[in-house]
């Protein structure tokens, strides 16, 4: 009997070890990079101009670049390439 205990106490510590790693080690890189203001998740639906051809799109919607350590978002692959030529 005391055998089943020790296997359901060695459950629980796996079940809270694991818990407790997840939380700490889950963390995906865009919210460790991404926790300056204006960069949560409920500004992915916030129009933004694109820096190439200065349309307004949903961020969302973008084409993501980071660039000299921010963030751009371009309209199309297109905008992203061009605005890159720019760069050289
Ligand atoms: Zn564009």
């Amino acid at each position: 009997m005391s055998r089943i205990i020790f296997f359901i106490m060695l459950y629980l510590l796996y079940r809270a070890i694991k818990s407790w790693y997840l939380s700490n080690f889950s963390t995906d890189p865009e919210k460790v990079s991404g926790k300056k203001e204006g960069s949560r998740e409920d500004s992915a639906d916030l129009m933004i101009q694109d820096p190439y051809c200065k349309i307004y799109f949903p961020r969302r919607e973008g084409v993501h670049l980071k660039a000299d350590g921010r963030d751009l978002y371009f309209c199309s692959e297109k905008c992203k390439n061009g605005y890159l030529s720019t760069l050289k």
